[in-house]
């Protein structure tokens, strides 16, 4: 079997006498969707965070590409390739749609001091925001102003900002979240799409979508991992329809 791109070994994490992360183990493979569920609070937000660097664990290490990133800062871990999209929008809705992608692909490059209208005219950093544009299927909007695409354009958006990174993965924490139908469907299709491109740890709510794109399911209770396994494994899983499918 392929070394996986992200390898997540005994992570532990408490606030005060709450244990949100016990020694969870998981992997995230190349190619793969892996989804992440589980009831609010048991601690998936918390387990992402701790992936990206916005939280340090109490124990544990986190790998990604072999490297202990344990210790490295979100930005450290960004450049090195974990793209993310966030619950809340990071997006400048004054700014236009390729402005934000053009943003983007500057933050990846680690170069956003430079002034701004230069940018603008900097070749290497349009093409690059362009071919993320198309990819998520934003290209013919790159001139309308952020705030006047949709909520789900908006999320489209906001994974061809992190797409600018060239992410080795992706970490997406509930991207369907508010969406309407189409809004959702679109999302989908773009995440079945990306998953070749680098492969996506998924938090999501909506258990149709989580059962129609995920490779494999790991369902987080009370801070621990339950089960890993295919979709047909978790959905044929005792303790897994007991616990959290309310069965
Ligand atoms: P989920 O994303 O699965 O809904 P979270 O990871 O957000 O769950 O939260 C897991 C548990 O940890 C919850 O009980 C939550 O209240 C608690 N928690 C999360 N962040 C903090 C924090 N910064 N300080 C204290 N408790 C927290
Ligand atoms: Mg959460």
């Amino acid at each position: 079997m392929t070394d996986p791109i992200l390898d997540i070994r005994g992570v532990c994490k408490a606030f005060g006498a709450l244990q949100a992360s016990q020694d969870i183990d998981l992997t995230v493979r190349p190619g793969e969707i892996h989804a992440l569920i589980g009831p609010n609070g048991a601690g998936k937000s918390t387990l992402i965070q701790q992936i990206a660097g916005g939280l340090r664990p109490d124990a544990g290490r986190v790998l990604f590409d072999g490297c202990d990133v344990t210790s490295l800062s979100t930005a450290a871990r960004a450049r090195l390739g974990m793209g993310r999209t966030f619950q809340i929008s990071s997006l400048a809705m004054d700014y236009t749609v390729l402005q934000n992608a053009v943003l983007g692909a500057l933050g990846a490059r680690g170069d956003v001091f430079r002034f701004f209208r230069p940018v603008m005219r900097d070749a290497d950093l349009l093409a690059q925001a362009r071919v993320a544009l198309t990819t998520v299927g934003l290209d013919e909007f790159e001139a309308l102003r952020t705030s006047e695409l949709s909520h789900g354009q908006r999320r489209q958006l906001e994974v061809a900002v992190a797409l600018t990174l060239s992410p080795r993965v992706f970490l997406m924490d509930e991207p369907m979240a508010g969406l309407g139908a189409e809004g959702s469907r679109r999302l989908m299709d773009l995440l079945d799409g990306l998953r070749a491109e680098a492969p996506i740890l998924l938090i999501e709510h909506d258990m149709d979508a989580v059962f129609a794109l995920a490779d494999r399911i790991s369902v987080l209770v009370y801070g621990q991992i339950i089960a890993t396994g295919t979709v047909d494994e978790i959905r044929a899983n005792r303790d897994v329809r007991t616990a959290y499918l309310g069965e």
